[in-house]
Order: structure tokens, then C-alpha cells, then sequence
């Protein structure tokens, strides 16, 4: 094959890629660093272009059919959040290193449409290093799977905290000081199309707010342009499963939105 008709091939199957993967509310794709070198190599190379050394996130040409928002390539969206699991696995920076197993940074899709933030890792997720495994977890399995009709694959998963507070005790705001910047970083590179908190300590955190989680949920609230919905944590619903009700109510608001059947003014 030339390189012109190569040219021609990789950018009807990355036109493709873009139209079936289009989202609204995302600017960015996941590509393996091997596509995003292949991409760049011919994209790059031709006449007049670029040098070769520019760096992978730089933005390809627009086929000029292609109708829409402008598409960044993420070249390695999976190595920048290993990056930061890495540097979480190890990170000192309160006193709860002294006491996890091991780090629980995040599980599941990372170009999820929906990110569940819950408060802290219990001692199911501190043994096994992944978030809502437990009792509780269990409960927001059965709510993503029966109740949104989807996988914990399709989501993703993640807490306020990284390390198990002893005691399941509630984190303290010197703790949460620390930690967030990691779940920001997170929320940063998936960048969602609705975040749900879950819970008291993940809605204040993330919204900045002492306000209950009865105020806080029923409405939508705007996390750095992202929708995002409060609704209680299940650890909470296993103890209350009469506001089971209610959780299943914010549920709704959340798949009508992931549906595109509603945009919330936020
Ligand atoms: S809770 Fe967060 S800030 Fe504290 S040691 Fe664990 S990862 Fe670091």
C-alpha cells in the first residue's frame, strides 16, 4: 500500500472511530500509544506538517465532512491513570498509610459516562485493594446492574480516600486535604458525563459544602461543568433500606441524563 492510500485508510477508520465514539460531553478518546504513534507517523510526516517529534496529544486534522465538536486525541489516558495509581500506591502524605494493607485507587471503565465517588475504603477494599467490594458493594452492583440496566465495567468506581480509615471511622478533613487532589486528578482524566456521590463525605468534598445528604440530593449540582447527583451511600441503605425509595428516584434522574433524554441546567 503507498503511503498516501495508507494515509487515506487510517483516517476513514479513525473517522469511524470518532463518529461511533461521539459523545457531547467528551473532547477526548483513549487511543494505545501504538494507534496514536501510528496516527501521528503519516498524519504528521505529510508536506508541510508538523515535525515528527510533536508531542502524541497533539490534535489530528479534521476530515472536513466530519460535522461535530473538535476531537483532542488522549493518546494514553490508561498510562496517565497507572501513573497516578502508581504515585498513590506509595503516597505517605497522612496518617493512614501507617495503617492500610494497601492503597484502593479505582476500578472499572475509564472512558465511563459515570463515575460513583464514595467516601472511604472499608476493610473488604482495603484486603483486596479495590473500592465496594463488601456488604455495601454488593448493594451498588445490584443498583448499577438492576437498576441502571448496566455493568460495573460500563462505570467507574473510586472514593474520597485512598486508605482505609481505622475502624471505619469518618475521614478527617486533614486526611480529605490530602487525599483529594488524587480524585480530582482522577475525575480529570475520565472526565465523566455525570459524576453520582455517594454519600455524605464525597458530596461535601467534592461540592465544598456542609449541607446533609437529604439537602444535597433531588437536584443537580455542578461539579466543574460536570452534572453530578447525590444520592445516599449504600453502606447508609443497608442500615435504612426504607430510603432505598429515594436512591432508586436519584437513579432515574441519572439514566435519563445518560440517556440524553434530559440536560440539566447546572
Ligand atoms: S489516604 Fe490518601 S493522602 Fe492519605 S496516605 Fe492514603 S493516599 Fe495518601
Amino acid at each position: 500500500m503507498t503511503s498516501d492510500a495508507l494515509f487515506q485508510s487510517i483516517l476513514e477508520d479513525t473517522r469511524a472511530l470518532l463518529q461511533r465514539d461521539r459523545n457531547p460531553r467528551k473532547n477526548t478518546i483513549a487511543l494505545l500509544p501504538e494507534t496514536a504513534a501510528l496516527l501521528e507517523g503519516p498524519i504528521l510526516d505529510q508536506p508541510g506538517k508538523a515535525p515528527t517529534d510533536t508531542p502524541a496529544t497533539s490534535t489530528p486534522p479534521r476530515p472536513a465532512d466530519m460535522s461535530g465538536p473538535a476531537t483532542v486525541v488522549e493518546p494514553d489516558l490508561g498510562g496517565a491513570i497507572d501513573a497516578l495509581r502508581l504515585e498513590v500506591s506509595g503516597c505517605t502524605k497522612c496518617g493512614l498509610c501507617k495503617t492500610r494493607k494497601q492503597t484502593v485507587f479505582g476500578v472499572g471503565n475509564l472512558n465511563a459516562d459515570l463515575v460513583f465517588v464514595g467516601e472511604a475504603p472499608g476493610a473488604d477494599e482495603d484486603r483486596l485493594g479495590e473500592p465496594f467490594v463488601g456488604k455495601a458493594g454488593q448493594l451498588l452492583t445490584d443498583i448499577i446492574e438492576k437498576g441502571m440496566l448496566l455493568t460495573r465495567n460500563d462505570v467507574y468506581i473510586c472514593n474520597v480516600l485512598k486508605c482505609r480509615p481505622p475502624d471505619n471511622r469518618d475521614p478527617q478533613p486533614d486526611e480529605v486535604a490530602q487525599c483529594e487532589p488524587y480524585l480530582i486528578r482522577q475525575l480529570e482524566l475520565i472526565r465523566p458525563r455525570v459524576i453520582c456521590a455517594l454519600g455524605r463525605h464525597a458530596a461535601q468534598t467534592l461540592l465544598k459544602t456542609t449541607e446533609s445528604t437529604g439537602k444535597l440530593r433531588g437536584t443537580w449540582h455542578n461539579y466543574h461543568n460536570i452534572p453530578l447527583r447525590v444520592t445516599y451511600h449504600p453502606a447508609y441503605l443497608l442500615r435504612k433500606p426504607e430510603d432505598k425509595r429515594k436512591t432508586w428516584d436519584d437513579v432515574k434522574q441519572i439514566m435519563k441524563v445518560l440517556r440524553g433524554e434530559e440536560s440539566p441546567a447546572i
